[in-house]
């Protein structure tokens, strides 16, 4: 599912930005459903793991099956800041936190973000396609690593509990219609 009635650039204008305006860059990962605007932010300097950038350029891509290079070949040129660590905290007051959950591809990773108003919220990327997913312990067939996926759950299900923070299934259409929608934002 991955019906967009505006594309991101109208949305981000109606906030106020130009795609140059923005300083960084993360995808949870390669595939096409999530990479669709990413040459536009190719003067942002991309956060990334080796092995999702590897996954993204290595020919012939088949491997974790980063297909649609025509959407994310500029960051090949980008500035770049390669992830080494379980937990990137991007600003360093702990407010953004890019998290490895690798399994869907090589370098999956998700989002923490610590909103003053929202409270703390996790944006699942591919970590999770439904919420029955969870209770079920269902992994695709088609992630990269399952059993590397199924360990991740695992980690970020404790730090879900940790943290207290809400857990955003990007794939879930329910949940997703509820929330707010650009111009409107959570802070
Ligand atoms: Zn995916």
């Amino acid at each position: 599912m991955a019906t967009v009635t505006k594309p991101l650039k109208a949305q981000l204008a109606e906030v106020g930005y130009a795609p140059q305006d923005i300083t960084y860059l993360a995808l949870s990962h390669c595939h096409w459903d999530h990479t669709a605007n990413a040459n536009d932010f190719a003067s942002a300097t991309w956060l990334v793991r080796q092995e999702e950038r590897d996954a993204m350029f290595t020919q012939p891509p088949a491997f974790a099956r980063c297909l649609t290079p025509e959407t994310f070949g500029a960051l090949k040129n980008s500035k770049t800041v390669i992830l080494k660590t379980d937990e990137y905290d991007v600003f360093g007051d702990g407010a953004v936190i890019i998290k490895s959950a690798a399994g869907h591809t090589p370098g999956h990773q998700v989002l923490f973000l610590k909103l003053r108003k929202a409270g703390p919220v996790l944006l699942s990327g591919d970590l999770y396609h439904y919420p029955e997913e969870r209770a079920q312990h269902r992994v695709p067939k088609t992630d990269f690593n399952r059993d590397q996926t199924a360990a991740s759950r695992a980690a970020i299900e404790a730090f879900l509990k940790k943290t207290g923070a809400q857990l955003w299934i990007q794939h879930d259409f329910t949940a997703n219609a509820k929330l707010k929608k650009a111009p409107a934002y959570y802070d």
